[in-house]
């Protein structure tokens, strides 16, 4: 069935967002009515793209369903992006039509009169007339979604509904989702972790889905204590600040209310991290506040979920587990060569998951793959008694230094085991002798925090062209939307 929206019963809530409650029955009608509306005179909107800046709830999921079942691509803008990066979406995408929410008609208005582009805002479409939808073949595209920009301009990233289905069923099947659980979504709507992996998984497998407006650590222990002990199977997925800033906030509750939370939270079915690596310290406090062992795993824009610690066996801290079912996965040297069990090399990924290709950057989309058709991550692992393991990205965390090859996110979960380093970021800057200079940002509550000392310290826990030459002391670490270190922000810082 396309496009993969819900196979769901009926009456069944499949969204509560600003505390009103819709049905799958709701949902779908409402869908197609806007899916009509969209069409207007024409029978389908053959792939013309639709650009949509809709606030997380009802609306958002109605405005995905009916770009897909009207033939359009979805193209979800981030709600916080500043006009300029809207813009570049828009122009890039050359979108025929754009759709807001009310609250954000005025920025977008003028540039849309400006280049001519359909506007619509929600709540003036006309209602009530369900026309006949097109019929889709599984290689159409659906969507154009922008990676992060962490190490570069983002980029379009192009998928087919094939590819939307293989993502979801993959991930449903894997992670056992049912029509009993209930998911809270917190993460912005522009990126696949959101959209596949909270609200479309758990909508074709029947469940519901909970909007949160905007993200308060008080607001999520709040939903959790309501969900708890309701008859359904709660879930949550978030990135790791985000269960940084849960921990700290917890931290800060009486004895008898962090016992309540806890009991609370052990009655989840599941807990999940993922979009950049979980440091371990997380991982272990996490575990003693909610019972939960979080799974980690691994994915992409271009690709879904491709790597993941297994739903029922061991989740192993540091690592982010194994190939999903339907997905093949190598390591690979500089000549794309599978390199021995234990060495580090590229991941590559193959599958029904894989995106088509960089929206109108055909260069970019055939340098990213191989002759024989692996899709190049640019993220290098190694496998460790079974489960992957990241070392980082090889353009920015694997830092290159006196003819080792450093990484980067081996050295951060070191300095995080410090007791007075809250958190920290490693980067190599260039350096003339070395090549590249291991140098780390470091947050502490300790505004003296004695270098040399640390030094010491770090030397008899690892090899000394691994320690860090310089030391910087910061309040914030640079992050994207999706709570990433932007290491080429942090570079610049030194
Ligand atoms: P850009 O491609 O624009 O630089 P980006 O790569 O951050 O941005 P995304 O597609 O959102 O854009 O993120 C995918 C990347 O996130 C992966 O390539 C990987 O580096 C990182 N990532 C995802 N999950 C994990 C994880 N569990 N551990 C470590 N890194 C992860
Ligand atoms: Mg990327």
């Amino acid at each position: 069935m396309l496009p993969i929206i819900s196979k769901s019963n009926q009456n069944k809530t499949a969204i509560i967002s600003n505390g009103n409650s819709f049905s799958y029955d709701e949902l779908r009608i409402a869908s197609q009515e806007f899916a009509s509306y969209l069409l207007g005179e024409k029978t389908d909107l053959s792939e013309s793209r639709v650009a949509f800046m809709v606030t997380a709830g009802f609306d958002y999921v109605k405005t995905q369903w009916a770009i897909w079942q009207a033939g359009g691509v979805a193209v979800p803008l981030c709600t916080t992006h500043p006009l300029s990066s809207l813009q570049y979406v828009i122009e890039d995408t050359q979108a025929e039509t754009i759709i807001v929410s009310p609250e954000f008609e005025s920025i977008l208005k003028d540039l849309a009169a400006e280049k001519n582009i359909r506007f619509i805002v929600l709540g003036q479409e006309s209602q009530g007339i369900i026309k006949e939808l097109p019929q889709l073949s599984s290689d159409r595209r659906a969507m154009i979604l922008y990676t992060s920009g962490t190490t570069n301009l983002p980029k379009g990233v192009v998928t087919s509904h094939a590819n939307i289905e293989a993502q979801v069923s993959t991930l449903v099947d894997a992670w056992e989702y049912s029509e009993n659980d209930h998911i809270l979504c917190i993460l912005p709507l522009h990126h696949v972790h959101g959209i596949i992996n909270v609200i479309s998984c758990t909508l074709w497998a029947g469940g519901t889905v909970e909007f949160l407006p905007n993200f308060s650590a008080d607001g999520v222990f709040n939903w959790i204590k309501k969900i708890a002990n309701s008859g359904v199977k709660g879930v949550f997925m978030a990135v790791p600040t985000i269960y940084f800033k849960l921990i700290a906030h917890f931290e800060t509750l009486d004895e008898s209310t962090q016992k309540a939370l806890t009991e609370n939270m052990k009655t989840f079915r599941l807990m999940v991290s993922g979009s950049a690596a979980l440091p371990v310290s997380v991982m272990e406090k996490w575990e003693g506040i909610s019972g939960h062992r979080l799974l980690e795993r691994y994915g992409m824009t271009e690709i879904g979920m491709a790597i993941s610690n297994p739903y029922h066996r061991e989740r192993r801290a540091g690592h982010i587990g194994q190939a999903l079912k339907g997905v093949s996965v190598r390591l690979v040297d500089e000549q794309n060569e599978e390199v021995a069990i234990g060495e580090a090399g590229e991941i590559q990924i193959k599958g029904a998951n894989v995106f088509q290709e960089y929206w109108l950057k055909p260069e970019s989309t055939e340098n990213t793959f191989t002759e024989d058709g692996w899709f190049k991550t640019g993220d290098v692992a190694v496998l460790d008694d079974g489960y992957y393991k990241i070392l980082g990205r090889s353009s920015i965390d694997i830092i290159k230094s006196g003819g080792y090859k450093i990484s980067a996110l081996e050295i951060e979960e070191v300095l995080r085991t410090h007791p007075n380093i809250n958190d920290c970021s490693v980067v190599g800057i260039d350096n003339e002798e070395w090549g590249e200079l291991v140098v780390a940002a470091i947050i502490s509550d300790d505004k003296d925090l004695n270098t040399d000392a640390l030094n010491k310290w770090i030397r008899e826990k690892m090899p000394s062209y691994k320690v860090p030459r310089k030391y910087k002391l910061v309040d914030e670490l640079p992050r994207n939307a999706m709570g990433k270190v932007t290491k080429n922000d942090l570079k610049k810082m030194f």
